[in-house]
């Protein structure tokens, strides 16, 4: 289980990959990307390995784009399939969210989203945690930030989560609690990883989240970082890596 994403100036794809392959040590049953051409969302997801998404996503990601996100499974709800693997997108196909961790009340979460008129593809936890920031964002009319906020107040379990909105295209947004989750801060571009083997060659600056804390990492503003709970504001702390 890992998970990679990049906002920046660069080709997303092949960072994101090569990422994913860093992170294969880490153990998965599945792999999927996410490409934002600056328009589109394109998706590619596949039970198997890294090479084996490399050859579906040839055929699924026909643009080139800036933002991209990845993530290896390791299946917790939801038995190991294509259509179970990470990312998972909203209802209204505007979030897109890949999760390492397990949403332990998921299910009555899942209950009332329905009653609300969601409708869900998967088996995963993680597909309730999208559409949940989703109805958050939507009834409060919230900005991304805010409503990953208010929904993962809302959730019981473990998390590294990174949200993208195609209506917010500058800007992901992460938390961590109890999985891993790094920042590499670049010029100009954010890389995002379980750890920080995927994007060292690239910077050697990073910032460790800690647990219940929360990142708006923007291409434009740079990067706030708050505690989930209250909504504190944290400094964030760059780390020098050895190369
Ligand atoms: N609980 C999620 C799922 O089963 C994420 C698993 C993981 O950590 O990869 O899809």
């Amino acid at each position: 289980c890992g998970i990679v994403g990049y906002i920046g100036h660069r080709e997303a794809y092949p960072i994101v990959i090569k990422g994913l392959k860093r992170l294969e040590y880490r153990g998965y049953d599945s792999a999927g990307v996410m490409l934002f051409d600056g328009e589109n969302l394109k998706v590619s997801k596949t039970k198997g390995k890294v090479s084996d998404l490399e050859e579906r996503s040839s055929k699924d990601i026909t643009t080139n784009g800036s933002i991209g996100m990845g993530h290896t499974r390791w299946a917790t709800h939801g038995v190991p399939n294509d259509v179970n693997s990470h990312p998972h997108l909203s209802n209204s196909g505007e979030l897109a969210i890949i999760h390492n961790g397990i949403i332990e009340n998921y299910q009555p979460l899942k209950t009332e989203l329905m009653k609300r008129g969601y409708v869900f593809h998967s088996d995963t936890d993680t597909e309730v945690l999208v559409n949940l920031i989703e109805e958050v964002q939507k009834k409060e009319n919230l900005k991304l930030g805010k409503a990953v906020q208010v929904a993962l107040n809302q959730v019981v379990g473990a998390y590294a989560i990174c949200v993208f909105d195609t209506k917010k295209p500058n800007e992901i947004v992460v938390a961590r609690l109890g999985s891993p989750l790094a920042i590499g801060v670049g010029e100009n571009e954010f890389f995002i990883a379980s750890d920080a083997s995927p994007f060292i060659e690239y910077t050697s600056n990073a910032i460790y989240l800690e647990d219940e804390e929360m990142a708006i990492v923007r291409l434009d503003k740079g990067l706030k970082i708050r505690k989930i709970k209250d909504d504190s504001l944290v400094d964030p702390y760059v780390q020098e890596l050895q190369m």
